[in-house]
């Protein structure tokens, strides 16, 4: 018989639970300390013993764990497990069906019922995140249920849970036929590499494909485009294959050079059209005013909090002056695509940081389109943090 502990859940966060909040905070029990082995099933309970919820132990940077249940008499066990896994892939069988697309986010944490583990699909290979030693208790379940469906190449898997809730530096693979990568994958006919095998981030972020397809088709034909914080460029190979004229990533990462070079290549265009700049993009838009560039699209999609030799960039203190730098820089009648990952923060007080930069330069704007997490990425209603991916298209009006 499993152990459980019962965790007494304080008079101010009842109602949360009620609600079907599915995030276990320290600050919400009292008994934290008789908690010692991650992965131990825990009950919330109110003062007179009353149950509230059901779930497990597992330190990460949100929360001691999270809740699995709100049903009592469900039991957390392997059917548990597949049922949550077979659902959610059955949300997705359009993904799964489409050809131009073979990469998707196939299991999205506490949005498809089990908080602190992911399940990314690229192409016949299965990526899974464990969120903390917690989850990762429970790796047999999870992979057991993958084996039953079968059909896959390989199963590669991300600890992200060293003593700061960082990425664990290890051989990634589990099980299956090792992967040559890169790795090519489609979306939305585009090609993009990857890389499953080579540190925390595997070269492509799939939460930002609705805004790629966007800009290829309807914003990049004839534009000069310039891509900030680039990564791997996968904005910069959409706007070229929807027509720019030029595009300039910048980005300070050394190994992005080679990584952007290399996404242009398997999509067939000629990097050395191109202009990728290994640079602080802070730094950037200094040279740019002093070289009088302009550019008709921009892109801006920071870090959360990124800090470099110079500057320390944090999304809530310091976007407004990202898009005045911006706006200094930008044509008549030029583009913004503003995003942002940072989950503190909702859409309303993104748009406040838009209005705020342009307020500052005295110039007005239309807001052209918006978008969030696709669907693939399902989103727990209960938990808005969840929902962390803002993006606002905005269009300088004269
Ligand atoms: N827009 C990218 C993802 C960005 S990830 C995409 O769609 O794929 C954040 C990137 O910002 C990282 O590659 C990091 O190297 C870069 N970065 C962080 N601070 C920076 C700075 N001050 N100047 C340039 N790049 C920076």
């Amino acid at each position: 018989m499993t152990q459980i502990i019962e965790l007494k859940v304080k008079p101010d966060f009842i109602g949360h639970y009620k609600n079907k909040f599915p995030l276990i905070n320290k600050d919400a029990v009292v008994n934290n300390e008789s908690l010692s082995l991650e992965g131990t099933l825990v009950h919330l309970v109110d003062d007179n013993g009353n149950f509230l919820g059901k779930g497990y132990y597992g330190n990460q940077n949100k929360g001691i764990g999270w809740v699995l249940s709100f049903n009592e008499g469900e039991k957390i066990d392997s059917v548990f497990f597949k049922n949550k896994i077979l659902t959610a892939i059955n949300k997705r069988q359009s993904y799964y069906k489409d050809e131009n697309t073979t990469a998707f986010r196939l299991f999205n944490g506490e949005g498809d019922g089990i908080g602190g583990l992911t399940i990314d699909y690229f192409n016949g290979y299965y990526l899974i995140s464990w969120y903390s030693q917690g989850i990762f208790s429970f790796k047999e379940k999870v992979i057991s249920v993958l084996d039953e469906l079968g059909d896959y190449k390989a199963i590669y898997e991300k600890k992200r849970f060293d003593t700061k809730g960082q990425y664990i530096d290890d051989d990634d693979f589990v099980k299956g036929e090792r992967g040559e990568f890169p790795l090519l994958i489609k979306e939305n006919g585009m090609n993009y590499a990857v890389y499953l095998n080579d540190g925390a981030m595997v070269g492509i972020f799939l939460d930002q494909r609705e805004v790629r397809q966007a800009l290829r088709d309807k914003y990049a034909k004839g534009k000069h485009v310039l891509n900030t914080f680039s990564y791997t460029g996968a904005f910069s190979v959409a706007a070229a294959l929807g027509g720019a004229t030029k595009t300039t990533s910048v980005d300070l990462a050394k190994r992005s050079k080679s990584k952007t070079i290399e996404q242009f290549s398997v999509n067939g265009i000629d990097f050395e059209q191109q202009d990728i700049k290994v640079m602080d993009v802070f730094d950037y838009f200094k040279y740019a005013k002093r070289k009088e560039l302009k550019f008709d699209l921009v892109v801006l999609d920071p870090p959360s909090f990124a800090r470099s030799k110079k500057h320390t960039f944090s999304t809530s203190k310091n976007y407004p002056g990202l898009i005045k730098d911006t706006l200094a820089i930008l044509e008549k009648d030029g583009i913004i695509i503003a995003s942002t990952n940072n989950a503190s923060f909702g859409m309303k007080k993104f748009k406040g940081f838009i209005e705020k930069g342009f307020k500052d330069m005295s110039m007005k704007y239309k807001i052209l389109e918006e978008f969030s997490l696709p669907a693939d990425f399902q989103v727990d209603r209960n938990f808005n943090q969840g929902n962390y991916l803002k993006v606002v298209i905005v269009q300088k009006v004269n």
